[in-house]
């Protein structure tokens, strides 16, 4: 199959979160498999000097949007067999400081960006040499791509149009605008209403998509019926609900290339599940490297993430608060909204022997937090999917989870199942039940035994892309041959 990704992210050439693990990794394990890949995303500000072997691909983008035209240009890179990752180059776009915005602040003309995005990648998809057969789409960055498939299929004489597919990584964010914006867009009026990409008076990359794709894919089964219902819709459930037979949940998987412990360029000293000394070692030199003092009794607390109201902030500023006393250690790495990040450097400096924050973004920290921690917390208030306790698992750290979305498919709680547990979850989103789980997870490291069974099963699951890759391909034959489902 020939299949054509495109996404806003991508590691290792830009990320904000998860989505750009997950489509490098998807794609990486679906070129393995002997499926030709292209994957479009936006050249980014840096990545031209951090990889060399990018080079221009003879293509010109002149664009409508609204009544202007808009260049551009497109690189590429090969970086291995079957799989080509295309660069759409627009300096005034793209080569900016942040991604989608800076500090907080979303930039003020992302549906220029994105619908110029969006149209760069079917202008490729529709005219490249070897065009793909399914155009898989993510969040809301290239939400506006299927719709322009079918309208190029139906009214503009485009045949064989690919089959589209689109994700949703994250529902809250929608790639919401004026309807001013829909003069960017170039498409008949009569796109402009409830049954197309219209949402409540605005122009909405994510509803485009949702309406339009050919089918829908999100990152966990418990995220895909969660979605259908309003308390997690954020305001889509009936668009959503009317496609519901088009709606699949497949759970994400890790690239265990990047995001292991034997061979890993970010971790000091390597570990695996029968030798855990090297984890002991890591935990005592991030100690030392975030000021905190060496304590074998305490265990140690992790979180990594956008610091934001979705993963809990306002649970685990409290829920701390209420259980330092009991003696664990806390290290934190993220950055996101001020309040938050406020909160929790003063709590660094109230609690300087327990308590270590860093402000900002850095993979080889992230890394190291997940290698070094005994627990990792991820008391969400929804979650696609996550990643962060999938990476916890194989890094021999037990996962504190709220029982939402990819974290309730992906952890076994000790409530749940004792022998197979891996993970210590919680139902309801408030401080109680976080601070209870919080104590568990003191008592668990306590008890050698169990603290090192549930480590053990953990490390023995398997997340890796090349199973999940599987259900990807299976998906994209229904796609293709839809008699055969
Ligand atoms: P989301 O996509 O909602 O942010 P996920 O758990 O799916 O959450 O993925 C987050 C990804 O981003 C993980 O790979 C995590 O390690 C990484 N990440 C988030 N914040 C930071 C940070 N401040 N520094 C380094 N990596 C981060």
């Amino acid at each position: 199959m020939r299949i054509m990704q495109a996404s806003g992210e991508c590691f290792p050439y830009s990320k904000t979160g998860g989505l750009a693990d997950m489509v490098g990794a998807l794609s990486k394990a679906l070129a393995a498999k002997g499926n030709e890949v292209q994957l479009v995303t936006p050249l980014y500000r840096g990545i031209l000097e951090k990889y060399p072997d990018i080079r221009p691909l003879e293509w010109d983008l002149d664009l409508s949007l609204g009544d202007r035209t808009v260049s551009g240009s497109v690189y590429y890179l090969e970086p291995l067999k079957n799989l080509t990752i295309y660069f759409i180059d627009q300096p005034d776009f793209f080569h900016r400081p942040g991604i989608y915005g800076e500090k907080s602040e979303d930039y003020s003309d992302n549906a220029e960006r994105y619908m110029f995005f969006s149209k760069a990648v079917v202008n490729l998809a529709r005219y490249l040499p070897q065009p793909p057969d399914i155009l898989h789409a993510h969040d809301w960055q290239a939400g506006m791509v299927p719709v322009y498939v079918q309208h190029e299929h139906f009214r503009g004489g485009w045949h064989p149009a690919p089959k589209t597919c689109f994700t949703i990584h994250n529902l809250a964010y929608q790639g919401n605008f004026p309807s001013t914006a829909f003069e960017l867009a170039n498409l008949p009026g009569d796109y402009f209403s409830p049954h197309g990409v219209e949402f409540y008076g605005q122009l909405s990359f994510l509803k485009s998509a949702l309406v339009f794709a050919d089918h829908l894919t999100t990152v966990s089964p418990r995220y895909a019926r969660e979605i259908l219902t309003e308390e997690y819709a954020c305001g889509m459930a009936g668009v959503l609900q009317a496609r519901a037979k088009q709606l699949t949940g497949i759970l994400n998987g890790v690239d265990y290339e990047d995001w292991n412990t034997t061979s890993n360029p970010h971790l000091d000293y390597p570990y695996d599940a029968a030798h855990l000394d090297g984890k002991d070692r890591q935990k005592k030199k991030l100690l030392k490297q975030m000021g905190l003092p060496s304590n074998r009794k305490a265990p140690l607390l992790g979180v990594v993430g956008r610091l934001v109201d979705q993963k809990g902030g306002d649970l685990l500023l409290p829920a701390l608060h209420a259980t330092l006393d009991l003696g664990y250690q806390f290290v934190l790495l993220g950055s996101g909204m001020p309040h938050y990040e406020e909160g929790f450097q003063r709590l660094a400096k109230d609690y300087p022997k327990q308590v270590a924050v860093q402000i900002g973004y850095d993979n080889a920290l992230a890394h190291k937090i997940e290698a070094a921690s005994d627990f990792f917390l991820m008391p969400s208030k929804f979650e696609p999917c996550g990643l962060n306790q999938l990476y916890s698992l194989k890094y021999g750290t037990i996962p504190v989870v709220r029982a939402v979305g990819g974290l309730d498919d992906s952890v076994v709680g000790l409530e749940e199942d004792p022998a197979s547990a891996d993970g210590i979850k919680f139902s309801e989103y408030g401080v109680t039940a976080l601070e209870s789980a919080i104590r568990k997870a003191v008592e668990v490291y306590q008890d050698t035994v169990l603290f090192n069974q549930l480590r053990q099963n953990g490390m023995a699951k398997d997340f890796s892309w090349e199973r999940t890759s599987e259900e990807y391909m299976t998906f994209y034959q229904g796609l293709l041959n839809p008699q055969r489902q």
